[in-house]
């Protein structure tokens, strides 16, 4: 289990390093046993130690004594509906944050998109923080998807391990950036379904998640 807290501990520190989330805003999880280790709630990514670490079980029971991130239910709920997340990234970097706002999702103007799991990346409706409402909300924009936006929040991703979730939350940025400078010259074009459904098949060889 140390090594696990640890491994959260890295990838927690890297969200201030790769500009992801600053401070203390995100929350880093891994599915662990019967439940999931989760970042605690509003501590500095900076002094973060193997003890803050909190465990959650799938049923939502912890260790009175601790504070997992305020955002558990919403890693609680994915660990239940999707089996194959394994570590979940949330973050408010800028440029997902940024289009968030606009309840915009992200569509196919890049054969890229694709990484998250289908031909766009959904914008889950905004809830308050913390509320089992915006976990619903969320679900609903991942289904059949590896990531979303979360409206005036900012984004989630999940994956077969941390490394790989953390690199889709990237991807997620980087993609959130290139559509809103797309969008400073007009309307892109978009690629067709047909189009991303072949990038889809293309990209099962490409990167296996
Ligand atoms: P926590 O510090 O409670 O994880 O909250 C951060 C956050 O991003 C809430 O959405
Ligand atoms: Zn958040």
């Amino acid at each position: 289990m140390k090594l696990q807290k640890k491994e959260i501990i890295k990838f927690a520190k890297m969200l201030n390093d790769k500009k992801l989330s600053a401070l203390r805003s995100g929350n880093i999880s891994i599915r662990y046993k019967n439940g999931f280790l989760i970042t605690p709630s509003g501590q500095k990514y900076s002094s973060l130690k193997v003890k803050d670490i909190v465990f959650v079980n799938l049923e939502g029971e912890f260790n009175k004594k601790q504070k997992p991130s305020s955002e558990w239910r919403f890693h609680q709920d994915i660990y239940i509906s999707k089996t194959n997340a394994k570590a979940i990234v949330h973050s408010h970097s800028t440029n997902a944050t940024a289009l968030s706002t606009h309840n915009k999702k992200i569509p196919s103007f890049h054969y890229m998109v694709a990484l998250a799991g289908g031909s766009d990346i959904k914008c889950a409706k905004y809830a308050t923080y913390g509320t089992r409402e915006l976990s619903k909300n969320i679900l609903k924009a991942l289904k059949n998807r590896f990531a979303c936006l979360i409206a005036n929040h900012g984004q989630i991703a999940f994956g077969s391990s941390l490394a790989d979730a953390f690199e889709l939350a990237e991807e997620v940025d980087n993609l959130a950036k290139q559509y809103i400078k797309a969008l400073l010259l007009g309307r892109p074009k978009l690629l067709s379904l047909k189009e991303m459904k072949k990038v889809l098949n293309k990209s099962k060889s490409y990167k296996k998640r």
